[in-house]
């Protein structure tokens, strides 16, 4: 396998769930990679099925996180810029040939998709790994994970469909289920091309129109995917995309009265102005906002299947996954023993280039990598042990956003690391004493998105896993945020609505009830 799991021996990159019958990226591209992105592009982003700059002219730069040069540049655009493509989807909504295509139809043009993204894959994964700093063998992943999203909405766009219920004498009913119209897209920089796949895949698929917007940090790969999306054969106006900052093109998105719904990846403060935002329209949202995901290590695991999935669970993507397992909670009799296993690997992890494809690479920008070291450093000052301590590579460039990777044992259950979404390689470290405190620790944050429990017995395996908090539970596995077809969302903090799988096209579609009076 060539994705970051192929290290770790741990399950598949973020999405892509479950070992060994994941696609691999080789089996789709070949064994090459080319790692050139041409230097210099002026990216345009998408309106009404055209290559279009910002109103105002003015561009972001972009650099590449691994030595903070600028390479590229996308449009910087505003509410006005916002307004026409919000409005060139409700018209592609209302009017034009979107909206009388037959869901087959629809599921053949998202096929199409998935097969330019496979021609293209190879582009994709450098342009991705360029844009965001990720390793290239994760950029690879993401274009396999990317491509079993439309490769599964494609073929699920004609199964949905709604019910008869029996009514009254001399009534027939039935339920439709319908698109909302036009869908909000705002994505975050972590896994771009992923995120975006389950947002487009799942609202193309139910006959939606898209307004994506990417994040500043990365929008590239959602350029590429919209340019291809037309060379698929999507009507102009089906599939926009608007670059800008958050607080400009982002929030007029948010607030646009012609949106219909809203699907947000971030952070929980950026969701509760994006929900208050679409509060003002009183439209609906799916939140996916990140977590503090604990696996829970039992003393009867079989430690050597999990202590490589502790790792890659915290290291995939330099920590920056909504779904990383950042909390491992480790059973008294095994704390020594997981804790010098972790110690080991960890103080052996190397952060480095995108194309050097080490452990990790560099944080997103200046400020994620700030973020992180200073939340390493508060701990060390409030006395946490630090465990082990990764390196960064001597040859990786000075003007990089490099932070280390760092384990933190018997950490306080109330300290901000263990509370907070740090979104680094950070992983702390916390002994229990059986199965309730257990569960009362993996239960013990705001947030609630993924939980691992590792235990060989049956019965255990079962009462956990019900009484974790967790929107996604893996025994003897995790698979961060792993599966295109399993369901995906959080409880309390971590958010609402529910992305991937068959279960996303319900949060992208409305029921309608009809009801027939024949006598
Ligand atoms: P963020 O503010 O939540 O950004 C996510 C997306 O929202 C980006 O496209 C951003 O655009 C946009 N945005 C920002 N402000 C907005 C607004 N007022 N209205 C509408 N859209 C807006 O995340 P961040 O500041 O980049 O990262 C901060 C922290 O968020 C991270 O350290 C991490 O803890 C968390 N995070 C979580 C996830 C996740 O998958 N759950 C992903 C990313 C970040 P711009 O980037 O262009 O401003
Ligand atoms: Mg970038």
């Amino acid at each position: 396998m060539l994705d970051s799991a192929s290290r770790a021996g741990a399950p598949a990159g973020h999405g892509t769930g479950a070992g060994p019958e994941s696609i691999t990226t080789g089996q789709i591209m070949g064994s090459h990679l080319s790692t050139t992105v041409a230097e210099g592009l002026a990216f345009m982003q998408i309106v009404d099925g055209r290559k279009v700059d910002s109103l105002s002219g003015e561009r972001i730069d972009v650099a590449c996180p691994s030595d903070g040069k600028v390479f590229a540049s996308i449009p910087a655009s505003g509410s006005a810029d916002v307004d026409t493509a919000v409005k060139a989807a409700h018209t592609a909504f209302s009017e034009g040939p979107w909206s009388r295509m037959p869901a087959f139809e629809r599921g053949r043009l998202l096929t199409r998709l998935f097969n330019l993204i496979g021609e293209h894959g190879d582009e994709l994964a450098a342009l991705e790994s360029r844009d965001t700093g990720k390793p290239v063998r994760q950029g690879k992943a993401d274009v396999a994970a990317t491509m079993r999203y439309y490769e599964f909405y494609g073929g699920a766009a004609d199964k949905m469909h709604g019910d008869t219920i029996p009514f009254l004498n001399g009534y027939t009913a039935l339920t439709l289920r319908e698109p909302h119209g036009v869908v909000a897209g705002i994505i975050p920089w972590n896994y771009p091309l992923q995120i975006l796949a389950r947002v487009a895949g799942a609202a193309l698929a139910m006959g939606n129109t898209l307004v994506v917007k990417p994040a500043e940090d990365a929008s590239l790969s959602t350029i590429r995917i919209a340019e291809l999306a037309l060379e698929a054969g999507f009507p102009a106006g089906v599939f926009n995309v608007i670059t800008g900052y958050g607080a400009e093109a982002g929030a007029a998105l948010s607030a646009h009265p012609l949106v219909d719904y809203v699907t947000f990846t971030g952070s929980p403060l950026t969701g509760t102005r994006i929900q208050q935002a679409a509060a003002v329209n009183n439209r609906g949202v799916t939140m996916e906002l990140g977590g503090k995901s604990p696996q829970i290590v039992f003393a009867d695991a079989d430690l050597d299947a999990a202590l490589p999935v502790l790792v890659n669970a915290i290291i995939q993507n330099g920590g920056q996954t909504c779904s990383a397992g950042s909390r491992v909670l480790i059973e008294k009799p095994v704390y020594e023993a997981v804790a010098t296993a972790l110690e080991e690997r960890f103080s052996k992890l190397v952060a480095g280039p995108h194309d050097a494809d080490l452990d990790l690479g560099p944080m997103i920008n200046r400020k994620q990598m700030e973020r992180v070291t200073g939340y390493v450093a508060a701990a060390e000052e409030a006395g946490i042990p630090v465990l082990a301590r990764g390196s960064v590579h001597a040859d990786a460039p000075a003007g990089g956003y490099y932070a280390p990777p760092v384990l933190f044992g018997s950490v306080d259950p109330q300290a901000a690391i263990a509370q907070e979404e740090v979104f680094g390689p950070v992983l702390s470290l916390f002994a229990f004493d059986g199965e309730e405190e257990a569960i009362r620790l993996a239960n013990s944050t705001e947030y609630g998105l993924v939980a691992g429990v590792w235990t060989r017995d049956g019965a255990r395996q079962h009462r956990v896993a019900k009484r974790v908090r967790a929107g996604q539970v893996f025994v003897n596995g995790y698979g961060a945020g792993g599966g295109i077809e399993l369901p995906f969302g959080g409880f309390k903090k971590s958010g609402h609505g529910r992305e991937k799988g068959f279960e996303a096209l319900f949060d992208m579609s409305a029921t309608k009830t009809i009801v027939f009076n024949h006598g």
